[in-house]
């Protein structure tokens, strides 16, 4: 795999210079590190979003065996007892969560049996209505339009106005776009703002697919296979796009779900995408009440022991990146606690 850019050759240059033996000799900080990952695979053998792709099967192993060799991988009871202040270790160290967000099939299929296979739990954040089915959600009905487009350029005008050139700019720069105007706040119509982008890129309609996302019947046996199972609401909707009414059923729904079909009682939510954009004050507050312990967001930063918002758990994401810059990377949160760097 070829992948460029300034952190890998950032990346190289630390590697090289020892920087990263030098790292792994200092003290690590008291923190608790979460990596999310969402689709193991190959994106170019996908025909929708290839940005949902974080690491091939054969890097998600090495990836894990690396952490679980240098780091402290923690289990979801045991971050939340960090979290919440109950546990009390004497000990400073960096504890790793390994998370997914989604539910796709090839989480069932091949990140469950590497991380049983390491003895290594993950936390999967599941979406009630995706549950075994084929669905398309948003992003990836994007990234088919896109992909499909006869129209190269077009403009949108909902909830923003944005200029689309996907020969100008490519089609990873303008998918990127196109999800970030989805994602607003402010889009109140999701169903027209698809209906639109079809319009406006005479895209092709979205083609029938085997199914996508893992089942009850898997999620079962991923429960007695020693991962843990989270919310990830029940329609993926963006929550600062809802009122809180309708926030209040997205998570509770999916938590009665979740126990009716797993019987689990599910302490820990995921925010949909996550950036700080697509939740609020009332959406943490909707979540306590709902019955969470925790819940992640996704926009990166550090979660200090001792200093955690419970209803706002920093999330890093593993996106398709070369071995030594996740290395690299790993050594540095170590350290550090963040995933920051330059
Ligand atoms: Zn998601």
């Amino acid at each position: 795999m070829l992948i460029s850019g300034k952190r890998e050759f950032l990346a190289r240059a630390l590697q090289w210079s020892g920087a990263t033996e030098l790292m792994r000799v200092l003290p690590a900080r008291d923190s608790l590190l979460v990596l999310n990952y969402h689709r193991i695979g190959n994106p170019a053998d996908d025909i929708f979003d290839p940005g949902v792709f974080s690491a091939t099967a054969e890097e998600f192993e090495k990836q894990v065996s690396y952490l679980k060799r240098r780091l402290d991988v923690v289990t979801l009871d045991e971050a939340l007892a960090i979290i919440d202040g109950s546990a009390r270790e004497p000990k400073k160290r960096c504890r790793v969560l390994i998370t997914f967000d989604d539910g796709y099939l090839d989480n069932y299929e091949v990140a469950f049996p590497i991380l049983r296979s390491l003895g290594v739990q993950g936390v999967f954040f599941l979406v009630a209505d995706f549950m075994g089915s084929t669905c398309v959600p948003w992003w990836d009905e994007i990234a088919y339009l896109l992909r499909t487009a006869r129209n190269k350029r077009f403009s949108l005008d909902y909830p923003a106005a944005l200029e689309v050139d996907l020969d100008r700019d490519g089609f990873t720069a303008s998918l990127r776009a196109v999800i970030h105007l989805f994602r607003r706040a402010q889009n109140q119509d999701t169903t027209g703002f698809l209906r639109s982008l079809a319009d406006r890129t005479q895209g092709d309609a979205l083609p029938s697919c085997a199914r996508r996302f893992l089942s009850w019947d898997e999620a079962r046996e991923m429960l007695a296979g020693g991962m843990a199972i989270g919310s990830h609401t029940q329609s993926h909707h963006v929550l600062s796009q809802l009122s809180p009414e309708k926030q209040a059923e997205e998570l509770s729904h999916s938590r009665a779900i979740l126990r009716d079909r797993l019987g689990i009682a599910a302490d820990a939510l995921a925010y949909p995408v996550g950036v700080q954009s697509s939740f609020t004050e009332a959406t943490r507050s909707i979540a306590r009440d709902a019955g969470y312990r925790a819940a992640f967001s996704y926009y990166g930063g550090k979660n200090l022991v001792g200093s955690i918002n419970a209803f706002d758990v920093k999330r890093n994401t593993v996106d398709y990146q070369s071995l030594n810059r996740f290395f690299v990377q790993t050594s540095i949160s170590r350290v550090t606690g963040s995933s920051h760097w330059p």
